[in-house]
């Protein structure tokens, strides 16, 4: 029981809130989608020639229909077929006000027999050791790190998602669970890894590598309109029980702050 002295303030203050006469709608949140790649940079190429970059745009805009219908603002990151630095996307994303960040890509892999999707959230470090090759894939089209001739705003800025990289972490196994139970695509789990796109991200943040490019099966199903509603709606399932906080936040490990 509260005192008596605490309760009163704290009844009028619920009564002030609940006054009809001052309706309040509860902000719509905001989700950032970066299709991969674009442009002269076309990402991996599929066995039977399907673009990442093309891909990865052709999904975004699913889910971006998904995500509105479900109620969320979106942003798109890049609408079309033009290259935007990497350095830049996640800027775009902050200057926006989002409250998510979600970049779509598709994985590539010499062994051709690989498939199914994979979540992840960054790291600070290396990262995991197989997800390796994976970045450099990812961050080949960066180039240098832009200079910035306020040193103080440039750190701040790289180490955005510092802050957030629990609920990244939470938001990349919510998505991850979804992924998984959808048909057809093998379970993966959870990575870490440098990424980036994801590092000025002043929000949660998570880059999904949505299927196998290199997989000749994933990229007729990319090539599938049903297929990429069904993967938009499988993310969007996954984002509204991140917000839901339904999500199990169990650590896969201790995330690793570089020294
Ligand atoms: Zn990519």
């Amino acid at each position: 029981m509260l005192p008596r002295i605490l309760l009163i303030p704290f009844l009028s203050l619920l009564a002030w809130g609940q006054s009809p006469k001052t309706p309040v709608a509860a902000p719509r949140l905001k989700i950032a989608l970066d299709a991969g790649h674009g442009g002269d940079d076309t990402g991996a190429k599929g066995p039977k020639g399907l673009l990442e970059k093309n891909a990865a745009l052709a999904i975004v805009k699913e889910l971006g229909a998904a995500l509105s219908a479900a109620g969320f603002d979106v942003m798109l990151v890049r609408r079309d077929d033009t290259f935007i630095p990497l350095w830049d996307r996640a800027k775009l994303a902050n200057e926006a006000g989002a409250d998510l960040f979600i970049s779509i890509h598709l994985n590539a892999a010499r062994a051709r027999a690989a498939k199914g999707s994979e979540v992840y959230f960054l790291s600070l470090d290396k990262g995991d050791e197989d997800a390796a090759s994976v970045v450099a894939l990812e961050n080949a089209g960066a180039g240098a790190q832009p200079a910035t001739d306020n040193v103080v705003a440039g750190i701040l800025e790289d180490m955005a998602q510092k802050a957030y990289l629990q609920d990244s972490e939470r938001l990349a196994v919510a998505v991850q669970l979804q992924l998984n139970r959808l048909g057809g695509i093998k379970e993966r789990g959870v990575k870490q890894a440098p990424f980036v796109v994801l590092r000025g991200a002043a929000m949660p943040a998570v880059l999904v590598e949505s299927a196998f490019i290199s997989n000749r099966k994933e990229e007729a199903k990319l090539k599938n309109k049903a297929f990429l509603k069904k993967l938009a709606a499988t993310i969007t399932t996954g984002v509204r029980r991140y917000f839901a906080g339904g999500a199990r936040t169990a650590r896969r490990k201790a995330i690793a702050t570089s020294s």
